[in-house]
């Protein structure tokens, strides 16, 4: 069946750039999002980095690197203006001798495999404070080509597009198959219907009967954002460490993000702008001391955090019926209970701007059948059956797309 209409639930990166996805493809899709605006949950902070995290020739390093080369292209290809996409660079730092260790490795890795097109160069304490523009304490790798991007900017220039209409105030409580279309109801009673649903709606595709089977839980952040001083304007590229210190944007840096997980409170704590402050520290000492006094606020949100670290894409499958009558190991993918038009994708972690747009664009191209045996490994590795599935012991079927 040709696919001609869509619902995509959850107004995040995830969401947008799935809509967006579809879209360019021909079909109509209503987005629809439970706030008033689009990203209001993680994606929508003030400023969002473009990590690179590599650790060597592992499967996630592979994926980091994937989804990072395709999402610098793809924000390229939006022709986003300046003030809202900036290949500015990043500075990861050697703060520590884990830290050092790995950035070590993964510039000798990097260089060894110039196929894998990614810029980078090991880079002393002085260099780093040259590209840097203010005093860096330690060494550090330095990708040229990453940078930033501004969600809100991003999420309006991925939605405003001839096939996709936005609903807001509208949360999603049920799903249904009719049969020949998928229903969803919000909770009062709504009901939209269309050939597929794509659920995009981050910790909350656990409360959709459908996907209650992924594995995921989410993880408390909080940025802090610091008024520049004359010093820190200076600042010309991302510094890394275990968090991020972006250059001044109108005048303000973002500094985060805490990790807690297991949190879903999102008041500002003043701890938590403190921890940011001391993540500050060991990038420069220099920058803390100028700017430990000029907070101006923060925001917190919540990731979706899967248990295994990779995104959570794909189709579904019908849980009850796996488990009522579960398939022999060596049974045929195609055989099992798929849930026919409903997609998922989600579990984006610390690096939704990164990976959920790489992610979008292979769902679509499943969705679409245009998916190339290539890319069979990494949407195995993102099937979203896959805890389901090793939970009942078929490790195989859980590998595979
Ligand atoms: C503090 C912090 C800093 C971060 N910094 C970065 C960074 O620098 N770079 C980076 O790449 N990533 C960063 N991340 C991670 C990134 O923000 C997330 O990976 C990304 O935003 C996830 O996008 P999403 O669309 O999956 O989820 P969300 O952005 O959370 O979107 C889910 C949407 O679904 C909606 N929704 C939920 N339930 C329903 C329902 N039932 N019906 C309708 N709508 C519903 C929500 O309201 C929400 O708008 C950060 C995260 C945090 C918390």
């Amino acid at each position: 069946m040709r696919v001609k209409t869509a619902i995509v639930i959850g107004g995040g990166i995830a969401g947008c750039s799935t809509a967006y996805a579809l879209a360019q493809r021909g079909i109509k899709v209503r987005l629809v999002e439970q706030h008033e605006n689009l990203g209001s949950g993680a994606s929508g902070n003030p400023c969002a980095m473009l990590y690179p995290r590599v650790s060597g020739n592992d499967a996630l390093s592979s994926f980091a690197l994937a989804s990072f080369l395709y999402s610098l292209d793809f924000y390229q290809s939006l022709q986003l203006p300046a003030t809202a996409f900036n290949t500015c660079g990043m500075l990861q730092t050697g703060y520590n001798s884990r830290e050092l260790a790995r950035i070590t490795k993964v510039a000798a890795f990097l260089s060894a495999n110039p196929s894998l097109k990614v810029a980078s160069k090991l880079v002393n304490p002085i260099e780093a404070s040259q590209i840097a523009g203010v005093s860096i304490d330690h060494a550090a790798l330095y990708f040229p080509q990453t940078g930033w991007v501004n969600p809100s900017v991003l999420l309006a220039r991925l939605t405003q597009h001839q096939h996709i209409s936005i609903m807001t105030s509208c949360k999603i409580a049920l799903i249904k198959n009719t049969g020949a279309l998928w229903q969803v109801i919000d909770i009062q009673q709504k009901t939209l219907a269309a050939d597929i649903v794509v659920i995009a709606n981050a910790n909350n595709a656990m409360h959709l009967l459908q996907s209650q089977h992924i594995s995921t839980q989410p993880v408390r952040g909080q940025v802090t954002l610091l008024a520049a001083c004359a010093d820190s304007r200076a600042l010309n590229t991302i510094l890394c460490s275990d968090g991020y210190f972006s250059p001044a944007m109108d005048g303000v840096h973002s500094l985060g993000a805490t990790f807690d997980a297991g949190q879903s409170d999102l008041s500002i704590r003043e701890a938590d702008h403190q921890k940011n402050l001391s993540a500050l520290n060991t990038l420069s000492s220099a920058l803390c001391q100028d700017l430990a006094s000029r907070i101006q606020s923060g925001r917190a949100s919540l990731r979706c955090v899967s248990t295994d670290y990779f995104p959570i894409v794909g189709k579904l499958i019908d849980a009850d019926l796996l488990r009522q009558s579960p398939p022999h190991p060596n049974e045929d993918i195609n055989s099992l209970p798929w849930l026919d038009g409903l997609y998922i994708n989600t579990g984006h972690g610390s690096k939704g701007f990164t990976s959920a747009p790489w992610c979008a664009e292979l769902l679509a191209q499943r969705i679409c059948g245009e998916t190339s045996s290539n890319d069979n490994a990494l949407l195995g590795a993102m099937n979203p059956n896959r805890f389901l599935l090793k939970r009942l012991g078929l490790k195989r079927l859980a590998k595979m797309a």
